[in-house]
């Protein structure tokens, strides 16, 4: 049987895709190889949103030439945002690459496929094989919307994805349906701005609607879904998170920079008040939100005092996650084609550190207070002799039992606590 490596990079929509691809692979006869060296066929999922990530993903496809020197048979193909409708200069440098597709293409990867005697029906790839039909993880990642009309300055996803195009509505729900059927109790609905979802149906359904679906039905336990855009994210939307218990209390709400200068050089279209405001009226609505957020540090002209105001606004806010980044030029964003990249290395990093320390006391903190008291988890996995699954807040939880857990909603004490995870004693099936 003729075996597959799938390595990835990058995002949740891009794990999403993998796991497609893995489906559609599986359904083709092939088996998941446990490296490249043990596959005959091997795909890279990639992302360039940041120089350290294209930069990974260059030397795996250098150190994959001599693997195909040594194995011609290899087959390797490319996807993720290092491939574009340009893809030539690709070609040229990495001619050992057998195929480029565009994310979520599938048709091109069909038909390569069926040009390799793979004959596969398409609607196969529409169930993401999660992990979990092999070793039953009870979560799965459903991209429910694809691309971006946003154009932040520094990124590129907009030029790597394409325009925002919706999933029909009753799709996705079937999609769900027939998960949860299959055992999954928890779903994550991605997109690169979820906000966003609908505007291009007929009908113009939103995400409020999907949520108010998907919350019918049977055996689903939890619903959740990433990411929102601060100045998209409607009141609707809050109301009905508040309003279904199956929606998880958690919120990815990135809002990149503290300083208003900042915010208006990245494109971003809301104000540092505005943001304020609206985490206010989340957590008005939904007192027991879990926020995470993303911020850059070192944007082009970023002065000491502008980063301050980044740094000062996580302490006001206390997130309970923060996801930082050093700005990182990306060629034909509208940043590399404005603005120098003028902060030195050393300073992004003293930024990064100085942000890093500030938000690990905060959530340190946070995860403090939970110190005794009993938390619902879902059950995902064992690692290093312990069960981990993550609370409806998104919190880490370990515990361990001698019982099998895998994908229980187990109620668990908590015990210890860090900035990182909770650690705890087990008590009952919830059921
Ligand atoms: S909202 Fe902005 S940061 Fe997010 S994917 Fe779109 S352009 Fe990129």
């Amino acid at each position: 049987m003729p075996r597959y490596f799938i390595w990835t990079i990058g995002c949740q929509m891009n794990k999403a895709e993998s796991q497609q691809i893995a489906g559609y692979l599986d359904s083709a006869g092939y088996q998941a190889a446990t490296s490249f060296s043990h596959a005959d066929l091997v795909v890279l999922n990639t992302c360039v949103v940041r120089k350290s990530a294209e930069n990974k993903v260059l030397g795996t496809l250098n150190l994959l030439k001599g693997l195909k020197n040594e194995h011609p048979n290899l087959q390797i193909l490319v996807t993720g945002c290092l491939v574009n409708s340009d893809s030539q200069e690709v070609k040229r440098r990495f001619p050992h690459v057998d195929l480029l597709f565009k994310p979520g293409d599938y048709p091109e990867l069909i038909a390569w496929g069926q040009k390799q005697g793979i004959l596969i029906e398409q609607r196969l790839l529409r169930y993401p094989r999660n992990d979990g039909w092999i070793a039953p993880s009870p979560c799965a990642l459903i991209p429910i919307i694809q691309g971006c009309d946003n154009f932040c300055s520094y990124c590129i996803v907009p030029y790597r994805r394409g325009r925002e195009v919706s999933r029909p509505l009753e799709e996705i729900v079937c999609e769900v349906e027939e998960l949860a059927r299959r055992g999954i109790k928890e779903v994550t609905l991605l997109g690169q701005n979820v906000d966003s979802y609908g505007h291009d149906l007929p009908g113009h359904p939103d995400l409020a609607d999907l949520l108010n679906e998907l919350s019918s039905i049977d055996n689903l336990a939890r619903i959740r879904f990433l990411t929102n855009h601060p100045k998209d994210i409607s009141l609707k939307l809050i109301e009905t998170m508040a309003s279904l218990s199956k929606v998880c209390e958690h919120l990815e709400l990135p809002v990149q920079s503290g300083d208003n200068d900042i915010l208006k050089a990245m494109r971003r279209g809301y104000s540092v008040e505005q943001y304020r405001e609206l985490v206010h009226t989340v957590r008005r609505k939904v007192p027991q939100i879990s926020l995470s957020t993303d911020i850059i540090v070192g944007f082009p002209g970023e002065t000491e005092e502008q980063f301050e105001h980044s740094l000062s606004l996580a302490q006001e806010m206390k997130f309970d996650v923060v996801h930082l980044a050093a700005y990182s030029p990306r060629s034909g964003t509208i940043a590399w084609q404005e603005y120098q990249d003028n902060i030195p290395a050393e300073v992004k990093k003293e930024r990064l550190n100085k942000i890093e320390e500030l938000q690990t006391a905060i959530a340190s903190k946070i995860n403090s207070h939970l110190q005794g008291k009993q938390v619902e988890v879902l059950v995902e996995g064992r690692k290093k002799g312990k069960w981990f699954g993550r609370t409806r807040s998104n919190k880490l939880v370990f515990f361990e039992d001698a019982g099998d857990w895998l994908g229980q909603l187990a109620r668990v004490r908590i015990e210890k606590t860090s900035p990182w995870s909770l650690g705890g004693e087990v008590k009952k099936i919830i059921n």
